[in-house]
This record gives C-alpha cells, structure tokens and sequence, in this order.
C-alpha cells in the first residue's frame, strides 16, 4: 500500500462517524463494529478478519486528539494537492522512515513499523511535517504495531540459481496467535478500550504553558486492557510457530541476492500487518559453469592440433549440448562467444556462453606419438615458424 493510498484511507467512513464525531461516538462505533466483525464470531471470514483489522486502525488513530489532528491535517493538505508526488516534504526519509532509495514500495506496515528504530504510531510520519522541533514522547507500550521483518538464507546449486527453482523453506518466527487470532485476549471475550485514556495508550498532562502525553500506566500504552488473557499467548497475541513456506526463486538469480517476500515476516501485535520475509541466496560453485554477470563462462579443453586445425567442440551448457566452432589457428586461451546460451534474464531472454579454450599438454605419450611429434616440430621449423621469433629482443 503506497502512503498515498494510505492517506485516501477515510478512517471515518471505515467506523461510518462523522468527521466530527466525539470520541464517545467513535469508541461506541468501534465496539459495536469490533464485535460484530471480530474473528471468533466470524471464523474463516477474510472479508470480516479485515474490517475487524481496518476498525481498529481506524479506532487507534482517532481516538488520539493529536493523531487525529495530523491525520486531519494531512488529509486536507493531500486533497489540496499539498502532496506532490517526489521532490514534496513526504519522500521517503523526509519523515523520519530512514533508509531506502527512491522507488521503493512503502506499504502500510511501515508506518506502524520499527522504521527508525522506534516504536512510533502515525505521528512519526507526519512529525517531520507537523511537529518539527516537538518533542512528543511515543508510549513505549504494545499498541498494534507491524511484525518485526525476517531475514534467512538458502543455498542453491548453481544450476537451480540460474535456471530458477521453487525450493520450501522451514522458518520459526513469531506469527499471529491462532486461538485468539492475535488479539491477545481469551477467545469469547474482547479487549476492552483503556478507561484511563481512552484507548489513546497516552495520557496528557498539563504543568504551566506545557502540555505532555506520557505513556497510560494501566494498559502500559497499548490503548485497551484485556481482563483475560489468551493462555496460549499469554496475552500477547504472537506465537512461535514453524511454518514452510515455497519460495519461488526467479532465474538468474546470482550469490549474495535478496529476495523480498511481502508479509512474510513476523506477525504483527494485535493484529497488526505481519512484516516482510527476506531471502539471502547463496550459490554453490559448479564445477564446470562460471558466471559473469548474465553470461554463462565454461573452460575447455582443447589439443594444439585442434586450435591449428579447426575444430567443432561439443560444449555444455545450461540446457543441452551445443556444437562450438573452432575455427583454423585460434590461439589458447581465446573466448568463443556462443550468444543466447548463458543465464536467463527476467526479459525472457539470456546472456551468452563464453567458451575459453586451453591447450591440454599429454603428460605421457607412446613411442608413436613421440616419433611423429618429432618429425612436426622438424617440418614445422622448416616452414618457417618460430614460436619465439621477436620475443624478449631476439
Ligand atoms: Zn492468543
Ligand atoms: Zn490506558
């Protein structure tokens, strides 16, 4: 989800309240909808699972006087057009999400995310818009925030990377606790909003000219108090789980490459967006194919007759065999370039194979073979070939 369809989310249409509606009407629409959508009054029911998901997203932004004012004020700055698209104050790292080049996917979780380490819920998006030089404290709590992402790593052979591969992969993370569906609460009963602070998770204090929000000592930021808790999470709504999951690796992967499983991740904290799964490859070594980039790289062997001569060697590659010309007095060590037969590229088409030939010398040779090899190098030198004719100044 980009942020900008995250700002066209109407987080009041999704509680169907008024954009004035009090904070006793939004709480009354978020538990009449919380209820009526949650998941053990609706097992398997996606379409329910993600209003019950998209009401509290909705419920923990508004119900906070200061979000909700940013949330507001982004709102009607983006329907003003106040939101350019690049070059604006909201490209990534202007607001405080760090890292990433440009053209990156920025989905919802993000926002709720450990993006620059903290534990931050919307303002920290906006804060570099709205807040500059504020110095509002985030409750340190466990208000739904996004699943942590995961990093593995698989080895696959060379010709698996190169020719592309579904390979299952065995993880242990933390995922959404199934009995209580990550709400942390005991199946048959809800967490119930905060009465301290209104499910904000912080409460606001008043000493002289200056306001502060500190994190709400009764529900330690989370915004809503479970009386009973799920025993098999203990409340928290995670649990360690092993899943297998198939990973379909692209062709041409190459050693060292990540590949990006969205919401693959850990599972978010009631009911937060899971977090990303990224996959380190590594490749084993062929004994007989290198790479260069797309390009498949083979040696061969070859006698010195053969490189005199000319010869059609029969090469190896990714796919079958393939019949290279060598053409009459090729030198050792030169590269014969066979175009299309190297590693697949996601444009559907592949590099080449780079075939280097090299003169394989016989260690041991019979008397035949010695004589004739003799009576070469005579003739040889009688047409006129000196192999260290103008080397080292002679
Ligand atoms: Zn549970
Ligand atoms: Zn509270």
């Amino acid at each position: 989800m980009s942020q900008r369809e995250w700002i066209e989310k109407d987080f009041y249409k999704e509680l169907g309240v008024s954009s004035n509606a009090s904070t006793d009407e939004i709480n009354k629409a978020y538990r009449k909808l919380a209820k009526d959508n949650h998941p053990d009054a609706n097992p398997g029911n996606t379409e329910a699972e993600r209003r019950f998901k998209a009401v509290s997203e909705a419920k923990s932004v508004l119900i906070d006087p200061a979000k909700r004012k940013e949330y507001d004020e982004a709102r009607r700055l983006f329907a003003s057009g106040g939101f350019g698209q690049g070059g604006g104050g909201f490209s990534p790292g202007a607001g405080g999400f760090g890292g990433g080049g440009g053209g990156q996917t920025f989905d919802v979780g993000d926002i709720f995310g450990q993006a620059g380490g903290g534990d931050g819920g919307i303002g920290d998006i906006f804060g570099g818009l709205f807040n500059r030089g504020g110095t509002q404290q985030r409750p340190a709590g466990n208000r739904p925030r996004r699943g942590s992402d995961v990093e593995t790593e698989t080895t696959l052979g060379f010709r698996e990377a190169t020719q592309g591969v579904t390979v299952p992969l065995r993880l242990t993370s933390p995922s959404s606790c199934t009995t209580c569906h990550g709400s942390g609460a005991k199946p048959g009963t809800s967490p119930r909003v905060c009465p301290r602070c209104n499910g904000a998770g912080v409460v606001n204090r008043n000493q002289g000219a200056f306001g502060f929000s500190e994190p709400c000592d009764d529900c330690r930021g989370s915004g809503s108090i479970i009386d009973d808790p799920c025993q098999d999470c203990r409340g928290t709504g995670v649990q360690n789980r092993t899943r297998t999951i198939t990973v379909r690796v692209p062709p041409g992967v190459s050693d060292g490459q990540k590949i990006r499983l969205a919401g693959q991740g850990e599972a978010g904290l009631r009911g937060a967006p899971s977090g990303d799964l990224y996959v380190t490859v590594r490749v084993r070594p062929d004994k007989v194919f290198g790479r260069s980039g797309d390009d498949l790289t083979v040696t061969v062997p070859v006698s010195y007759g053969e490189l005199v001569l000319g010869a059609t060697l029969s090469i190896p590659t990714l796919d079958g065999r393939v019949g290279v010309k060598v053409p009459p007095g090729t030198v050792d060590g030169r590269v014969l370039r066979v175009r299309g037969r190297g590693v697949p590229k996601k444009t559907g088409t592949a590099g080449d194979l780079m075939v280097t030939v090299k003169v394989a010398v016989p260690q041991k040779l019979d008397d035949p073979a010695i004589e004739a090899l003799h009576a070469y190098l005579e003739a040889e030198k009688a047409s006129g070939f000196d192999p260290r004719a103008g080397w080292a100044g002679a």
